[in-house]
């Protein structure tokens, strides 16, 4: 007996055709708003674009140039699955400045760091596990999560990051519930979009606590390297290397056009990676890896990152000083690095309600729903101040300042 074909809809014949994973997939909140927040009007503090326009463009394209010529036909052919060797080796050299004592064998080069979180999910998830992950969340990683069909739980933090004690009674109840959690997603330095980090004491408690339960730790950590003051603190995977799989990225501590992140894993787990990267792309773009290496080599790598924290910083203060001046009725986070601002909205307010109306008033933010999985949020949202310029930060506030007493008042 055949079964009748499943039915499509009159938008999308093949609506029925479709894997059940794929009607999971959801267009992110963000992306559904750019076309807005890009028009020149709007200041946008939606986004999370890194601010790259001081690089030194003219430098970097006599580099790229002269590694065409010099190594074009290794550049412009197929690589290794796992990533080239020479940027592997310089990889290492990166994560060491946050104690990370890794081997080239242990890296697997990734389009971006969004691609490793994808392989990770890849190789982990069934449909119904469980994967436990800060409230709120990055919503790129959300999104892997429910394209493999898992079940995000989420865990709190505070003004130190993910709070122990919350996770160690959460990771136990699953485990009287008979869950299965594959593993915990933390993005631990200058959170996207919580903008606190966790604690250097908490660390090798969250550390601790991952092992007992025997949960799989997935360190995301893009903005390690962009704290205001001071030095980076040591990742959680330099304190347990075979409990933890660190992402790491070059999108914002140099640019994010070559799309090359990565992955450090334990050495089983890698070997996996490697043949799922393999299986999604054969292997990342080598040109672009070779690109990178060039400008590891080359460039004062370390200076402009010093760069990024300073103009950052003068951001953030901008940001945060307006929020001072213009909105005392909300709380929100300050941050000691990386690009974001989570902002608690004055009691009764609903902040996805609410920004059709900011939009109106030429001034876009996220709202906080897309950050957590079960549709909760809605009293905070998130400011990017990685992009515009401190004037129109200023600008943004006080323009979101006017929605936000406008809507108190009603
Ligand atoms: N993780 C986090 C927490 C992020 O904020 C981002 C980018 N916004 C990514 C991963 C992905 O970065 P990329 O793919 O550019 O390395």
């Amino acid at each position: 007996m055949s079964s009748l074909p499943p039915a499509g809809t009159r938008l999308d014949p093949w609506y029925g055709s479709y894997s059940r994973r794929t009607h999971g997939m959801r267009a992110s909140e963000i992306r559904a708003l750019f076309a807005v927040a890009n028009r020149p009007e709007v200041v946008s503090l939606a986004g999370g674009m890194p601010n790259i326009a001081d690089l030194p463009m003219d430098s970097i394209a006599d580099a790229v140039g002269d590694l065409l010529r010099r190594d074009g036909a290794r550049a412009l052919q197929y690589g290794s699955g796992q990533g080239d060797p020479e940027l592997r080796e310089q990889i290492t050299q990166v994560m060491a400045l946050e104690h990370v004592g890794a081997h080239p064998d242990d890296v697997v080069v990734t389009t971006g760091s969004q691609q490793a979180l994808d392989l990770v999910a890849r190789i982990f998830l069934d449909p119904g596990d469980v994967v436990v992950a800060e409230a709120p969340s990055y919503v790129g990683a959300l999104g892997v999560f429910r394209a493999y069909e898992a079940d995000v739980v989420h865990t709190p933090m505070d003004a130190h990051g993910l709070v122990p004690e919350a996770l160690d009674a959460l990771l136990t109840d699953l485990g009287r519930q008979g869950r299965r959690v594959k593993f915990l997603y933390t993005v631990p330095n200058f959170h996207n979009p919580g903008g606190v980090t966790l604690s250097l004491e908490r660390r090798p408690q969250v550390v601790e606590i991952a092992q007992r339960h025997g949960v799989l730790i997935l360190e995301d950590n893009p903005y390690g390297l962009l704290g205001f003051d001071g030095e980076p603190l040591p990742a959680l995977a330099s304190i347990a290397p075979d409990h933890v799989i660190y992402l790491g990225s070059f999108s914002k501590t140099f640019a994010p056009g070559y799309r090359v992140g990565w992955a450090l894993a334990p050495h089983a787990v890698r070997e996996k990676l490697v043949l799922a990267s393999e299986s999604a792309i054969l292997c990342p773009s080598n040109a672009g890896q070779l690109a990178i290496s060039t400008y590891l080599s080359r460039f004062d790598w370390r200076g402009q990152v010093k760069e990024y924290r300073r103009m950052y910083a003068e951001r953030r203060d901008a940001m945060v000083g307006a929020l001072q001046e213009h909105l005392p009725t909300a709380s929100w986070t300050t941050p000691e690095g990386g690009f974001y601002v989570w902002l608690k909205l004055p009691e009764g307010l609903d902040a996805r309600e609410m920004l059709p109306r900011a939009v109106t008033s030429l001034v876009a933010y996220v709202p906080g729903t897309a950050f957590f999985a079960d549709g909760s949020g809605s009293t905070h949202l998130r400011l990017s101040y990685c992009y515009p310029t401190p004037e129109r930060i200023v600008e943004g506030v006080r323009r979101l300042a006017g929605v936000v007493n406008t809507e108190a008042d009603l």
